[in-house]
């Protein structure tokens, strides 16, 4: 009698806390030397507006990671009513001060700021912008010129490439096209030589696409979007979704449990991208210091 088959293939879990951390620590030694040898003690900035409560842990976050890799940290908190005005004339101060290497504007703005986004972006001192998302930074990034890359990207192909140092000729399928994820892992995947195609919401036949695909990169904000049948067996999947659901738990992009069986290596949420988005964001301040203290920017990842 025929045996039923059962799939018992299951994903490497690509552990993105512990690369963060590794991480972390080599920044940590970056920052020792730059404090030793420069008497420089790089220092990040953010700014946030409001009181939305997952921007606030964002933010803490943020804080505490800058402070134990041995920077300085400035937050800067304010009322939900600030005007545009007011965070305008806090950046100008931001871009002024020499201890700050680094500005984050925790996005997104208060409703009443949404509009302000594109001219708060605008404002930051493009060397000091390490969220990568001033035009400077994005042109540069297009053009291949050294830039402050966004860090959720940059995490990413970090990831990607402790499993697959080189990613040639692979076929990345990125599922989403934000400023802030899809485009500049895009581009970032072209820069390392892969075939890059990227979907979005109005991309007909995605799943058709994604088996296509070495790599794929889930970067929408829809729980369990990307499914099994969705993937090739022994493709990589990043999932950078954060959802959170309605018993309060995260959940990513992708239906971990059912890829886990096709997938060769799999991110899990939380745990994946998320802790590699902080790391990249203190590697981007201590590249701004060396940069604006015309030192060699150490290679970071
Ligand atoms: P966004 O809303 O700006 O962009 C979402 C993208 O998904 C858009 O380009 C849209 O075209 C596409 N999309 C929407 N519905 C789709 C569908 N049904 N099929 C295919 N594409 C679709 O979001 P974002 O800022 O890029 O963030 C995406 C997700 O990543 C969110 O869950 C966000 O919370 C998360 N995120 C995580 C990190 C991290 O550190 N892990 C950082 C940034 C964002």
């Amino acid at each position: 009698m025929a045996m039923a088959q059962h799939k018992t293939q299951t994903a490497g879990i690509i552990d993105g806390k512990a690369i963060a951390k590794k991480l972390r620590e080599s920044i940590k030694r970056h920052v020792d030397v730059l404090i030793e040898d420069h008497k420089i003690m790089p220092g990040l900035a953010v700014v946030l507006v409001g009181d939305d409560p997952a921007s606030a842990i964002y933010v803490n976050n943020k804080e505490k990671a800058a402070k134990a890799a041995g920077m300085r940290s400035f937050v800067h908190r304010l009322p939900k009513n600030t005007s545009q005005d007011g965070l305008l004339t806090l950046i100008r101060e931001l871009n002024a001060d020499k201890k700050v290497h680094g500005i984050l504007v925790q996005m997104p703005l208060p409703k009443h700021m949404r509009e302000s986004a594109a001219t708060v972006l605008k404002a930051l001192n493009p060397a000091k912008d390490v969220d990568g998302l001033h035009v400077e930074n994005m042109g540069r990034l297009m053009a291949d010129m050294p830039g402050l890359v966004p860090c959720t990207p940059m995490g990413c192909v970090i990831l990607l490439k402790t499993l697959v140092p080189n990613l040639t000729g692979l076929h990345a399928v990125v599922i989403g096209r934000s400023h802030l994820v899809g485009k500049p892992v895009a581009q970032l995947l072209l820069r390392e030589n892969s075939t890059v195609t990227v979907c979005h919401s109005r991309t007909h036949n995605i799943a058709h696409l994604a088996r296509e695909a070495d790599i794929i990169i889930a970067a929408v904000g829809k729980p369990n979007l990307v499914k099994a049948d969705w993937v090739k067996p022994g493709a990589i999947v990043i999932d950078v979704g954060i959802n959170r659901l309605d018993d309060g738990s995260l959940t990513g992009d992708v239906d971990f449990d059912a890829v886990s069986k096709v997938a060769s290596h799999i991110t899990p949420v939380p745990g994946g991208v998320g802790p590699m988005t902080i790391a990249c964001l203190l590697g981007n301040t201590v590249a701004a210091a060396c940069r604006q203290n015309e030192l060699t920017v150490p290679h970071i990842g």
